[in-house]
């Protein structure tokens, strides 16, 4: 049991370092920025940062939603900020970031499911920053296709929408998802012209035909990019770690997406949706 909740070696966090890491850290305490990469005590902050790439959250940090993996706290959010998107534009020049990968909480008391903060966002970052590459991490819209279509259509290059499990799974790990809805979401943002991305966490008890069906659906789907990576408990609250998942399944995986036609598979111990995630916006 003991043997079994230590973290294996492959997942040693790496270390924070270097001068373009420093640079943006100051920057991000100084303008009391929200970044997912300090939220999430991502392990790859060094290396991300350094590379120019970060994760902001917009529209807030109380979701409507309480899948059991996510630290995000759950509740009535009551934050609803019409001059975020300004903010967040001005940080990324600040910061000089070139890939700017975006996310929220689910806001589902909104009409609009956060659809105008989401599209303004990335229309004042693009004004701001013409050169910044975008990837917008979007909620489920709960079937509001008019609230996606709004949300995805602002000139970002990317657009992820993370299954995060299979679809066994979803009931203890995205209560307030469905596989079927999420899986139609991607479609469609497919059809409207869009790069898409999603991602896997794997380590909550699927099984290896589990994810490799995930694929299938996915690539049935329409599905570009793939990132698939280990899951890791944030507290003892949340959903246990049932298996530290080897290396090597990592990269069989990655042969088995990319056999299925996905163009481009991220996979490792490591990776999280956002890890990489500036090379994604030429595949
Ligand atoms: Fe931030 Fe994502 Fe990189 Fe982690 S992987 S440091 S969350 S951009
Ligand atoms: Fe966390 Fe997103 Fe689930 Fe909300 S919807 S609890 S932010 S993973």
């Amino acid at each position: 049991e003991q043997q079994r909740r230590k973290r294996p070696d492959w997942l040693r966090v790496k270390l924070p370092i270097g001068p373009e890491y420093a640079k943006v850290r100051k920057l991000v305490d100084e303008h009391k920025l929200h970044t997912i990469c300090e939220s999430g005590n991502c392990p790859n902050m060094g290396e991300c940062w350094g590379a120019g790439t970060a994760t902001f959250m917009i529209l807030g940090n109380i979701c409507t939603r309480s899948c059991t993996f996510c630290a995000v706290a759950t509740g009535r959010p009551t934050e609803y900020d019409t001059d975020e998107p300004r903010r967040v534009a001005e940080a990324i020049v600040l910061m000089k970031v070139k890939h700017a990968v975006l996310t929220s909480v689910n806001r589902d008391e909104l009409k609009d499911k956060g659809a105008e903060i989401w599209y303004q966002t990335v229309r004042l970052i693009k004004e701001a920053s013409p050169a910044t590459t975008i990837e917008t991490l979007i909620p489920d819209t709960k079937g509001n296709w008019e609230a996606l279509e709004r949300m995805i259509s602002a000139g970002q290059e990317v657009v992820s929408h993370n299954m995060e499990t299979v679809e066994r799974l979803y009931r203890r790990v995205r209560p307030q998802a469905r596989y079927e809805r999420s899986l139609e979401q991607i479609r469609r943002t497919k059809a409207y012209g869009q790069r898409t991305k999603s991602g896997i966490m794997l380590g909550l008890g699927e099984t290896y035909d589990e994810v490799a069906k995930a694929m299938d659906d996915l690539a049935a789907n329409g599905l570009d990019i793939l990132t698939l990576g280990q899951y890791l408990q944030p507290t003892k609250m949340h959903h246990e770690v049932i298996e530290w998942i080897h290396p090597e399944i990592f990269a069989k995986y990655r042969e088995e997406g990319l056999m299925r036609g996905l163009k481009y598979v991220e996979s490792g111990p490591l990776v999280r949706s956002s890890y990489h995630a500036e090379k994604h916006v030429n595949v």
